[in-house]
């Protein structure tokens, strides 16, 4: 299978290439893909002999194009790259690794081409979940949830009709039990340092301030087609228990594992068969304990104010996560609050009403338009 990653040079690329370089007889890597740092995707292309590289923010340079040829690459430049190769013909899977909004496109390129898609991009859903929900129909492409939450329910989905609930897990990030006033003026470091995984940095920030959470919520309903009251959120502090779906009868089945996310990529890349993803056996009874307990939607308000955009629909999701987006790079550029996030998210989304989102353009525009309004609150916040 000609497996083309997009986003390689990230944490979920990483996983990917280690899970399928434990099986070169079924995994070619057919393309990577980073946005700017080319000697990181040098290396890769030198271990893993893809055909194609893209570097997605670079000029063409004929000096790179020359060193990369070395491990047999053709380097590409420019972000249309990224689109044409998720299409390529010779393509078979593509993994959504790039992370945020800018991995929209190429993710509905591979699916409007009728690729295997392992989505780990989910930003991509929360933009423009009913579009790309339609394209995979018309296309017929096998959309595989890699999100560890979305995959374990993937795992427990049977009978659609009989679901009652669908329950996603969240760790709760670095700050469950810290005192409230002291989150004001917590470091971008700080909220980085993720107690159960390593992620980059934008959905380490996410996962601090359980947007990440929020976000799911409206992956989960768009991947599932189930209403947000269906969907509900449980802490869960082991991050063992990935998700549990609820069923008329009462039966809850759940989806456990340690949390690496080369279980959901393998399961992923495989399905319908298993194959060994590296991941160490799961103790049960070395981990001992498992607890639950209900988020706490004054400490994080993000969750929250997802939930009501999911409610609105249209365009709202799509603005939640653009004043998202640049909330949390202005938080790790220092020039924003850890608790200043929630606010200019919400301020964002009563300045942008939602609008239709039957299309790119749409979604795209209301992007934009939620950009400038939160822009503008961060400048407003720091001045
Ligand atoms: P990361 O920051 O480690 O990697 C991001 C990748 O995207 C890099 O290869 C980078 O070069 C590329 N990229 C960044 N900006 C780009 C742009 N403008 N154009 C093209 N490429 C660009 O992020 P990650 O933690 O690997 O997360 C990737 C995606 O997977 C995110 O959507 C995230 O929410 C999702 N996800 C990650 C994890 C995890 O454990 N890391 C778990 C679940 C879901
Ligand atoms: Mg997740």
């Amino acid at each position: 299978m000609n497996l083309v990653v997009l986003g390689a040079t990230g944490s979920i690329g990483a996983s990917t290439l280690d899970v399928a370089a434990r099986h070169p007889e079924r995994y070619r890597v057919f393309a990577l893909t980073a946005h700017g740092s080319a000697d990181q995707l040098a290396r890769l292309c030198r271990r893993h002999r893809p055909r194609y590289a893209v570097l997605s923010s670079a000029a063409e340079n004929a000096e790179l194009r020359r060193a990369f040829a070395e491990f047999g690459t053709e380097l590409v430049f420019g972000a249309g790259a990224l689109e044409a190769l998720a299409a390529h013909g010779e393509t078979d899977a593509v993994m959504a690794g790039i992370v945020g909004a800018a991995g929209l496109a190429s993710t509905l390129a591979a699916v409007r081409a009728g690729k295997r898609v392992l989505l780990a991009n989910k930003e991509a859903l929360v933009m423009a979940g009913p579009l790309v929900m339609r394209a995979a129909r018309e296309s017929g492409a096998q959309l595989l949830p890699v999100d560890s939450e979305h995959n374990a329910v993937f795992q427990c989905f049977s009978d659609a009709k009989a679901v009652r609930k669908v329950v996603l897990t969240a760790s709760g990030g670095p700050f469950r039990a810290a005192a409230l006033d002291s989150l004001k003026s917590v470091t971008p470091e700080q909220a980085c340092a993720h107690p159960n995984w390593v992620m980059g940095r934008k959905i380490s920030v996410d996962s601090a301030t359980m947007m990440n959470k929020g976000l799911e919520v409206i992956e989960a309903s768009f991947l599932f087609g189930l209403p947000p009251e269906k969907i509900e959120v449980l802490i869960h502090p082991q991050s063992i228990v990935h998700s549990l779906v609820e069923y008329a009868d009462g039966s809850v089945i759940a989806q456990l594992s340690n949390p690496d996310m080369r279980v959901p990529i393998a399961h992923a890349l495989a399905y319908p068969e298993r194959i060994d993803s590296g991941v160490a056996p799961l103790d049960l009874a070395a981990a001992r304990n498992l607890s639950f307990e209900r988020p706490d939607f004054a400490r994080f308000p993000c969750l929250g104010l997802a939930y009501d955009a999911l409610a609105r629909g249209g365009t709202a999701p799509a603005v939640l996560n653009a004043a998202n987006e640049v909330a949390v790079e202005a938080f790790l550029a220092g020039r924003l609050a850890f608790t200043g996030i929630a606010g200019v998210i919400a301020e964002t989304l009563m300045a942008v009403p939602p609008s239709a989102a039957d299309n790119l353009e749409q979604i795209m525009e209301a992007d934009a338009r939620a950009r400038s309004q939160a822009d503008q609150r961060v400048l407003a916040l720091a001045a």
